[in-house]
């Protein structure tokens, strides 16, 4: 990447994030208390197993039809392992997708799920019965770009390299038609982010549930924007770091904008419910009779137990911050957990 840039001048931001994150996922497992970070299913088995629940429930007003589990990024495995084994005990075992790039994380994908299959992207997923689909902690990986208000307008900011260090630098083409109306006035120095990436593989999902009926939970932390805000990050030993050192050493995000994946959503035709927070939506679908009954059925764990469902429903912990979507066919049931 160093060689590109001073061969070639400064790149985009989303190519950086793409090529650092490439690295990144593909030589390690990234996740738990030794890794870099830890997300809602390696803290309790109770976020895959709900949300395998509430899939089944859907599937189950839509009148049972033949159906494929599919999974965006799915990490380890444990929430396709834990949705799968809660889907199992209602009577539905779909055939299971798993959409990765990570050689590294495919091994630990293949213990946990040893049925499923692999793709690259959704488009090898084939096109026959409803697709049950999963995306948590996917789409806040997934390259972003920004564009900063300066004296002369909206302008990209772009990652230029110094020998072998990295730094933001602003480039020179003017962005402000595409900035939104209402967001074109900010103070300058202000960001707003955009995620063409995200927005693409949310149009070809909704596309795909659309033709072929489903629906799909998509849980990351973010902010119904599009909104002014600088959210690109560093995580590395569940600290933040800088994220123009050591690229491809640590896992770079930013906050997924949602109200622009509804919206992508629903141009093409799709149904969209929420944002909620995670905390509401868990609480929904009924995460403290599920608490209460694992602890009944292993009392030494009990207080552990409650301190799982607080990280994951506490609005000081992941219960605001993260948010839900589901986007589902027209004529399909609304899913629980979005209020009525
Ligand atoms: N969903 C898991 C893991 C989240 S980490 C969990 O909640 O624990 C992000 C995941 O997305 C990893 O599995 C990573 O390898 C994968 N990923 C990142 N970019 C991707 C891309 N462009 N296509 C497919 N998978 C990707």
């Amino acid at each position: 990447m160093a060689r590109a840039i001073t061969l070639a001048g400064p790149i985009s931001l989303s190519q950086y994030m793409a090529a650092a994150n490439g690295h990144y996922y593909d030589t390690r497992d990234p996740l738990g208390a030794r890794g870099d970070f830890t997300t809602a299913p390696e803290v309790s088995q109770m976020f895959g197993e709900l949300i395998g629940l509430a899939l089944t429930d859907l599937w189950h007003r839509a009148g049972q039809p033949a159906a494929r589990y599919v999974e965006y990024g799915p990490g380890r495995g444990t929430l396709a392992a834990d949705a799968l084994r809660a889907m199992a005990t209602v009577g539905l075992a779909p055939p299971v997708h798993l959409i990765e790039t990570s050689g590294a994380l495919r091994e630990r994908q293949a213990a946990a799920v040893p049925s499923a299959e692999w793709h690259l992207e959704l488009m090898s997923v084939p096109e026959d019965g409803a697709l049950l689909v999963v995306a948590n902690e996917f789409f806040d990986a997934l390259p972003i770009r920004q564009l900063v208000k300066t004296q002369d307008g909206w302008r990209e900011r772009l990652v230029g390299c110094q020998d072998t260090l990295f730094l933001p630098v602003m480039g020179n083409t003017v962005f402000d038609p595409i900035v939104p109306p209402q967001l074109r006035d900010a103070p300058d120095g202000s960001v707003l982010e955009t995620s063409p990436a995200s927005v693409a593989v949310m149009r070809t999902l909704a596309r795909r549930i659309v033709a072929q009926g489903g629906a799909a939970i998509v849980v990351d932390y973010g902010y119904d924007g599009p909104a002014i805000g600088d959210t690109f990050q560093a995580v590395r030993g569940h600290a933040f770091a800088n994220p123009f050192e050591n690229p491809g050493e640590h896992d770079l995000t930013a906050h997924v904008d949602f109200g622009t994946l509804a919206e992508a959503a629903r141009a093409e035709g799709a149904v969209v419910h929420g944002p909620v927070g995670q905390g509401a939506f868990l609480e929904a679908l009924g995460i403290g009779s599920r608490a209460a009954a694992l602890a009944a059925a292993a009392p030494e764990r009990a207080a552990s137990i409650e301190v799982d469902r607080a990280r994951l429903t506490g609005a000081d912990q992941m219960g605001t911050l993260f948010k839900v979507i589901a986007v589902t066919a027209p004529g399909w049931p609304a899913p629980e957990g979005f209020g009525s």
